[in-house]
């Protein structure tokens, strides 16, 4: 248990848009990535994040927390997820290696009897919950320590192939919408857009990532 309280800067809690424990998750979770990898915050197109979330369950909010401290962001396409339904994510950072960080079982048990989440249960929204009472919880993951929060991995067999970027798009041949290449369709002899053809888009075919070694 440490007693130094970790900061997060107030752009990071008005970005996600009310209080609660798990976008300061993630923004602990990235700060450690980036620590254990070496990095700084990415500019451009450079931290991967594959976030193992999935939906219907709150700790989602972690990934804002995530996106806030590391840079990679959902707009830029840096990050993905893998819909595990798991409070992880592995990070992987070109030519620095990858990192996977998972929220401790003993951590999550820790917070769940809070009152924070009785107001949750009620279907209370967490901006409407008394600032005292998320203060409180926010409090309890600021001041945990590194390894009270997290089991992290290092991966170094982890080998990720982000899809190549390219501008070249086509007109679909049915609605007349300009659609990037990679996702059109071939439907009765015309290059279709997903919407026109029918079919599923299939984000993951493109971002599936591969460990070797192990
Ligand atoms: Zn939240
Ligand atoms: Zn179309």
């Amino acid at each position: 248990m440490s007693t130094q309280k970790f900061q997060i800067p107030d752009w990071a809690y008005e970005f996600h848009g009310h209080p609660c424990p798990f976008m300061p998750i993630g923004y602990r979770m990235g700060t450690t990535a980036m620590q254990k990898l070496g990095v700084k915050r990415s500019k451009n197109h450079e931290m991967h994040v594959l976030s193992e979330m999935g939906v219907g369950h709150p700790q989602g909010c972690m990934q804002d927390g995530i996106m806030a401290a590391t840079g990679a962001t959902f707009g830029k396409g840096m990050l993905e997820k893998l819909h595990y339904g798991k409070v992880a994510a592995t990070f992987w950072y070109p030519g620095k290696g990858a990192v996977r960080i998972f929220l401790k079982n003993d951590f999550q048990d820790k917070l769940s009897p809070h009152e924070f989440f009785a107001y949750r249960k009620k279907g209370v929204e967490p901006s409407e919950i008394p600032v005292a009472v998320s203060r409180d919880i926010i409090d309890i993951v600021l001041r945990a320590s590194e390894s009270e929060l997290f089991d992290i991995e290092m991966l170094p067999g982890f080998v990720y192939r982000p899809v190549k970027g390219s501008f070249a798009k086509a007109k679909c041949e049915v609605c007349g919408e300009y659609t990037f290449e990679r996702y059109l369709r071939i439907k009765d002899n015309k290059k279709v857009c997903i919407s026109c053809s029918g079919q599923e888009p299939a984000e993951h075919v493109f971002y599936h990532p591969v460990t070797e070694n192990e």
